[in-house]
């Protein structure tokens, strides 16, 4: 990935649709891109497995979603329990997310980076030799990790 530089200007703080429209088109965060596991509280578990998302217990007794193959509450690029996502979900944000939010970046660049991140990837996976998870972690890391959530 290359080009694109998120970089401090004076624009002003983004809308909930502009931040909205960022994360219909990037799902990164859900899709077993970023994140192996979702840490899910024992109190969120009744809400969520009726949606789909089967809850296990990791070794350490942590209780987490299994999102190596993608968020079963996926849906394209949707959340399909928005409502009753867990709250992990609700709090992380990504350093892409935060630079539109803070106005340091536009939403057109923004989608720009994440529409390059998703070809970069695609064209990866296609190749012979597909890339490790560490690799693809390495291409992530630079907009697109964040706070609070497992991994
Ligand atoms: S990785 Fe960032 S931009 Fe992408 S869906 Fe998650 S929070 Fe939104
Ligand atoms: S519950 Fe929704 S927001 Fe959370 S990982 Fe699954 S699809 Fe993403």
């Amino acid at each position: 990935m290359g080009g694109v530089l998120i970089t401090k200007s004076p624009m002003t703080t983004a809308t909930d649709a502009e931040k909205e429209d960022l994360c219909l088109r990037c799902g990164l965060c859900c899709d077993g891109s970023l994140f192996s596991f979702l840490g899910i509280k024992p109190d969120e578990v009744a809400r969520v497995e009726p949606r789909g998302l089967k809850v296990h217990a990791r070794p350490d007794g942590r209780l987490a979603l299994d999102l190596s193959r993608g968020c079963p509450g996926l849906s394209g690029k949707c959340c399909t329990l928005y409502g009753d996502r867990p709250q992990a979900c609700r709090d992380y944000k990504c350093l892409l997310f935060m630079a539109l939010e803070e106005g340091e970046v536009g939403l057109s660049e923004a989608r720009s980076v994440v529409d390059e991140t998703h070809a970069t990837l695609a064209a990866l996976h296609a190749s012979p030799s597909p890339p490790s998870r560490q690799d693809a972690q390495r291409i992530l890391r630079r907009h697109f990790l964040g706070r609070h959530r497992m991994d």
